[in-house]
């Protein structure tokens, strides 16, 4: 959604990932379950475990046309979309006595689906947005447009954690870093197409390729629009300078990650006194914006960045550069040639998929975001019986025991910061399955006219949503995911964590599953989303969502060495992604500590568990394997996704989630419980010599 909130949802998988993925296959697949057969017995597990577990798979599944990521959970994704299908198939097909849910739905995927339609309706659609742009008389009139467009267009594209991909900022609603009661009004850096920063600045020779087609790119959606060659040529490099000069002054994706870095609160004449060129006031009229306690501005330096290139850039190039996001953000919902276009660069050039997906598939992921909540609900009927519902919250009721065990056990921290991570632990909300209470959409216009029409209407009905929170009591039963969804997220200021219907089917969990199976997979995602409540980032804030530091110096200190040796571990060349591409493991740092104890919370678990039943992790099965085994066949098997370089090489660039390959060997690197469940070694590639482990 256009829609910025300051801090990220700590989710489990990157959202590039799952935003892009599903198949070619048109039939409701079959649900891929864990098979511990799948292992390649013949390598060695001590060398690369990732390759044991997934090499089988990867081979007789490889990656199809229209895929960004192909994996063990992608049937599960095309399984979900298809009952998404089906209920909006059964909605639009309906005559008469439709309730309004079933209008809405309906007539959403009729507009959707009509492409003939689209096609034709395209241009005469688009023209009075082009027009409102070309009606531009002076400066102050671009915030005007700017307002428009951040109450009318979804972003296009998800870049990371990097910044909003509205045109020149993002606005929304937040609670506030030092008193997470407050919600109040946000601003957030913004106004690039391509992912983040780095594409417009770094000088290697990929990046230049990347960039070259990005101007061309841009060069032809201005031809599509109706505008001469050489025009289109001369706006492109408007539109290449004007993002560059954008994308200079943002605060970099790892100095995101620090939320202090992020607490700037300005009152509206401060704000207006930072950047006199952008009238504010006239913007939140124009946006229907509450009155706020105060806002909180994530990176002043941008927007006096901003400020300075309003005043020095003339009109025209401004009206280009809004131009050019008005297409950009139309384009999934214009007109087969814009399709097309589209995905030749955001889904060829940057993802390497060489085939676009079906229509449908299409349509049902807009319809998730603008309705997902409408869908969800049938969702939830059909794939979520309240028996594994019940499965799942004792699941997490044990991992969270295992967390305070961890807690207590810990020999760098002391009883006080003891006592206060214990309060933060039991104060975490299980949310399971989907919301207590669901989101009300009466007031949401859909028809079958015009499916740009109805995107308009649905990013004007989540904006108004996201800014009626403003100065109200805070909803801690919200969801940030729909139920549908295959993630999971921790939010650090309603500290809690979610678990959407979508991802607790198989190959995560099954009811069916015995322990060891359902603990090395959903226990171990499940254990990822509450240490996130403890990372390098979420350990900042207390109990109660409040920036507040509750370490003592000495404890602090002990975190920081800990976190340090995670931080470097996953420094480290990526080959997959292309020569020279290196991960960050500052960036990453958050994730990967909570792969690295969410997997190790999961085998406490599962032992005691067992314990309780009178087995043994060592116990073995009829298919010759152990308990502790078993739980890391699982683990691994949870996370064998095949990705496109391409796709790899923009996650390793903008994506605080580690690639998959390594999620998985590095953690289990640095837990003796792997090597003791496969005989490896000190010093072999699967047995680090310096493990590293926070918690
Ligand atoms: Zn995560």
């Amino acid at each position: 959604m256009r829609i910025t909130k300051l801090l990220l949802l700590c989710s489990i998988l990157s959202t590039l990932a799952v935003a892009q993925s599903s198949s070619s296959s048109e039939e409701t697949p079959k649900l891929q379950h864990f098979d511990p057969q799948q292992a390649d017995r013949s390598l060695d597990p001590c060398l690369d475990f990732y390759k044991y577990s997934c090499q089988k798979w990867f081979s007789a599944n490889p990656i199809p046309a229209d895929q960004v990521v192909w994996g063990t959970g992608s049937g599960l994704n095309i399984w979900n979309l298809n009952v998404s299908r089906e209920t909006m198939d059964l909605a639009a097909a309906k005559k008469s006595g439709r309730s309004q849910i079933e209008q809405q739905v309906g007539d959403y995927w009729s507009a959707c689906m009509d492409e003939k339609g689209i096609d034709a309706a395209a241009l005469r659609d688009l023209a009075p947005e082009l027009q409102r742009i070309a009606a531009i008389k002076d400066k102050a009139g671009i915030m005007d447009e700017v307002a428009h467009l951040h109450k009318t267009l979804p972003a296009a594209w998800e870049g990371g954690n990097n910044q909003t991909n509205a045109p020149l900022f993002g606005f929304g609603s937040s609670q506030d870093l030092d008193d997470a009661s407050l919600v109040i009004l946000s601003i957030d850096q913004g106004g690039l197409a391509l992912p983040s920063r780095d594409f417009y600045i770094k000088e290697d020779a990929k990046s230049v390729e990347i960039r070259n087609k990005y101007q061309a790119h841009v060069r032809k959606m201005f031809e599509l629009s109706g505008e001469s060659k050489e025009d289109a040529a001369k706006n492109a490099d408007i539109v290449m300078m004007m993002e560059t000069a954008l994308a200079k002054p943002q605060m970099d994706n790892v100095s995101r990650r620090d939320p202090k870095k992020l607490n700037n609160k300005f009152s509206l004449e401060q704000l207006q006194a930072l950047t006199p060129s952008l009238n504010w006031k006239r913007y939140i009229e124009l946006v229907d914006a509450p009155a706020t306690h105060h806002y909180i501005v994530s990176s002043p330096d941008f927007f006096k960045a901003l400020n300075q290139l309003l005043d020095e850039h003339p009109l025209d190039h401004w009206k280009t550069y809004l131009r050019w996001h008005l297409l950009h953000e139309s384009a999934p919902y214009l007109s087969a040639a814009f399709v097309d276009e589209n995905f030749n660069f955001y889904g060829h050039t940057l993802s390497g998929t060489q085939q676009l997906q079906p229509r449908w598939r299409r349509c049902v992921r807009a319809a998730d975001r603008d309705l997902g909540e409408v869908l969800g609900q049938a969702y939830v009927a059909r794939a979520f019986p309240p028996e594994s519902k019940q499965r799942v919250v004792d699941l997490v009721h044990d991992i969270e025991t295992a967390l305070d065990q961890d807690i207590k056990s810990l020999d760098w921290m002391s009883p006080k910061t003891k006592e206060e991570a214990l309060k933060k632990r039991q104060g975490v909300e299980d949310k399971i399955g989907y919301p207590n209470k669901w989101r009300d959409y009466s007031s949401l216009k859909i028809t079958s006219d015009s499916y740009l029409h109805n995107v308009h209407a649905s990013t004007a009905f989540e904006f108004k949503r996201q800014l009626d929170k403003v100065g109200k009591p805070v909803d801690r039963g919200e969801w940030g995911m729909t139920p549908p969804t295959i993630n999971a997220y921790y939010d650090p200021q309603l500290n809690t964590i979610n678990f959407p219907a979508g991802i607790l089917q198989p190959p995560y969990f099954d009811k069916q599953y015995d322990p060891s199976v359902n603990y090395g997979s959903i226990g171990a995602v499940i254990g990822h989303e509450i240490i996130h409540g403890f990372d390098d980032e979420g350990r900042q804030f207390d109990a109660a969502g409040n920036l507040r530091d509750w370490w003592s110096a000495d404890d602090s200190k002990a975190y920081d060495d800990r976190g340090k040796c995670i931080a470097d571990e996953y420094t480290q060349d990526i080959p997959e992604a292309g020569p020279g591409v290196k991960q960050n493991g500052r960036l990453t740092q958050g994730e990967d500590t909570a792969d690295n104890g969410g997997t190790r919370l999961a085998l406490m678990a599962l032992e005691a568990a067992l314990k309780k039943e009178g087995k043994s992790l060592d116990d073995k099965g009829d298919d010759g394997w152990t308990n502790r085994q078993r739980f890391f066949l699982s683990f691994a098997n949870s996370w064998c996704d095949q990705m496109r370089p391409e796709a790899l090489r923009t996650l390793v660039l903008t994506n605080p989630h580690s690639f998959p390959k390594y999620r998985v060997n590095n953690t289990l690197a640095n837990m003796p419980e792997f090597q003791q469940a496969f005989g490896c070694k000190k010093g072999q590639p699967m047995a680090h010599e310096n493990a590293c482990r926070v918690w």
